[in-house]
């Protein structure tokens, strides 16, 4: 069984999701649990929207949700060639009942706004990932990560609780892989035991991914990113990066606490703590040397 994760920029365009789907053909053999950010700069927006929202500017915040709704459906509506799949329905609730919270008086803190709002992403990028991987025929099993991944309720960075979500994973996402091979979860967000949405903290989802890796005992996590590998530092800020070979674990805990945000530096120790290799390969080349353990790996070339 392998963890895969695909972050927002995998997701931006309709080429891209293909892409997804063409990646995750070319493994038949294997069981995958695909976790999944949401689309593009969303978050972004949707953090918007629950400022705007808490500043009781009610109005921008539904302008601003609704422009997010036009974006998701008619990107659906492209990639899946309709307008009729149930997966239409579904999104419709979604935002429903995202218009319920807008509806409400900010009566609490605003980080639990924060995260009944910014969660929204996840939940709308996955169920069209999932629409279109059965319309291209990857059968597989949609699941709402709040139902399994309990947490306490820090919001915006809640603290998995292990022992309940071992347990949940347990009962409700391990059957599911007796009759698909895919399984399509949503990173970044979780519940408490109140029912609350909770967040993860920014780029959380790749420390999902680490959490599903580890109670389900995982054979790798991969990260799937649209850049040539790892490099020594954000090329954003440097000029000259170079790409790493091969790093240690340590290290990039090391990297991260410089700056150097490859991976989300909480995804590290649930991986370690069960010796479950991480690799990061390139989104378009899908190679990648799969060799040792506890080490990642970069993708040699990426064309684009
Ligand atoms: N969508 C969330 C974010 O942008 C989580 C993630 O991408 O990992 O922070
Ligand atoms: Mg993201």
């Amino acid at each position: 069984m392998k963890v895969f994760k695909f972050g927002g920029a995998s997701l931006e365009s309709i080429e891209r999701i293909k892409n997804v789907g063409e990646i995750v053909q070319s493994f038949p053999d294997d069981k995958i649990l695909i976790v999944i950010s949401a689309m593009g700069k969303t978050t972004n927006e949707l953090e918007k929207v629950a400022q705007h929202f808490f500043m009781r500017k009610r109005e921008i915040a539904a302008q601003l949700l609704f422009n997010i709704e036009q974006t998701h459906i008619q990107l659906a509506e492209k990639l899946l060639g309709n307008k009729t799949n149930a997966v239409f329905t579904q999104l419709q609730e979604f935002f429903t009942e995202a218009e319920w919270t807008l509806g409400e008086k900010p009566v609490r803190q605003y980080d639990y706004y924060y995260d009944q709002i910014v969660g929204l992403g996840e939940l709308l990028s996955t169920c069209i990932v999932s629409a279109y991987f059965n319309q291209v025929g990857i059968n597989n099993a949609w699941i709402d990560v709040r139902d399994v991944f309990r947490t306490d309720s820090t919001f915006r960075d809640a603290n998995i609780d292990w022992e309940v979500t071992q347990r949940q994973v347990n009962e409700k996402v391990l059957p599911l892989f007796n009759t698909t091979n895919v399984i399509i979860a949503q990173g970044f967000i979780g519940s408490t035991d109140q029912n609350e949405s909770v967040t993860l903290g920014r780029e959380g989802s790749d420390f999902s991914a680490a959490v599903f890796a580890n109670v389900l005992n995982a054979e790798s996590q991969t990260i799937w990113k649209d850049v040539e590998g790892l490099k020594n530092a954000d090329p954003k800020l440097f000029p000259n990066t170079v790409n790493i070979p091969e790093i240690s674990f340590s290290e990039v805990i090391e990297m991260a606490y410089y700056g150097a945000r490859v991976i989300h530096p909480k995804t590290i120790k649930p991986l370690q703590n069960k010796q479950i290799p991480l690799y990061v390969k390139c989104f378009w080349t899908r190679t990648c040397p799969e060799q040792s353990s506890r080490k990642m790996w970069t993708a040699p070339n990426c064309p684009r």
